[in-house]
């Protein structure tokens, strides 16, 4: 892959659907900014698992499946991107999840880090990966992993060459729970519900770029990357 860059690259939200290949490119980010991913589902169960303040007050909610309120989430948030690692930028996974948590994380850039003399305030470069909803389905209901070796495949676009086997050991192919059809659509439906407000407001303010996640991985990893230079050339 592209070579990794000390350029700074301030804020990064991506934004899309279970299955859209976020985490895939969120990673190649990080390999070639060296920024770090600040995840706010990493976090709160970090704090669930520490038993802090913070995860005793989040525990229940997060059971539930509901948001840990603005409140909390952003205190935490503002917290994290103090830290030192942060300076030349980062990407967030799972936040903003409300329209409130974005005007907030604004608000932040615009206010609390005005001191910081790296772009960090810059505003967000927002990306949002589109997926066309079928391929979505066929993504994530065609992918099987070995439990042995954890290797991934999917049985429409990238088989096994022995049926539900993997290549590398033999062993059965498996279907992570919350990748079944009758759980996936709805957390699809949920997605589409909690992100609309969020894309909206970037929308608004002229910050939303989206591009095509039907691409070949290779290809939307290339214009991430053409985007986020062309954003601070
Ligand atoms: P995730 O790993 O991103 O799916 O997050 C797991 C859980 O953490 C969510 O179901 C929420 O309960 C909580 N959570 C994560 N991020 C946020 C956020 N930005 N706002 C509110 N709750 C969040």
């Amino acid at each position: 892959m592209a070579q990794e860059t000390s350029r700074d690259v301030g804020p990064v939200v991506l934004l899309g659907p279970p299955g859209a290949g976020k985490g895939t490119q969120a990673k190649r980010i990080m390999e070639r900014y060296k920024i770090p991913q600040v995840s706010t589902g990493d976090i709160l169960r970090y704090n669930v698992a520490q038993g802090t303040e913070l995860g005793v007050a989040a525990k229940a909610v997060m059971a539930r499946g509901e948001l840990v309120s603005d409140d909390l989430v952003c205190e935490m948030v503002r917290l994290r991107l103090k830290q030192p690692d942060c300076k030349r930028g980062y990407i967030l996974d799972g936040f903003p999840r409300t329209a409130a948590q974005a005007e907030w994380l604004d608000a932040l850039l615009e206010n609390e880090l005005f001191d910081n003399p790296r772009p960090t305030r810059a505003w967000p470069i927002v990306i949002r990966l589109e997926v066309d909803y079928n391929q979505l389905l066929l993504r994530i209901t065609g992918r099987r992993s070995c439990p042995t070796c954890g290797r991934i495949y999917n049985v429409h676009f990238q088989p096994p060459q022995v049926d539900e086997i993997c290549d590398v050991n033999g062993t059965k192919l498996v279907t992570r729970n919350d990748d079944r059809l009758e759980v996936i659509q709805p957390r699809l439906a949920a997605y589409q519900e909690q992100t609309t407000p969020v894309a909206e407001y970037y929308q608004r303010t002229g910050r939303l770029i989206s591009i095509n996640g039907d691409r070949p991985m290779d290809e939307v990893t290339q214009q991430i990357f053409r985007i986020l230079e062309d954003h601070h050339a």
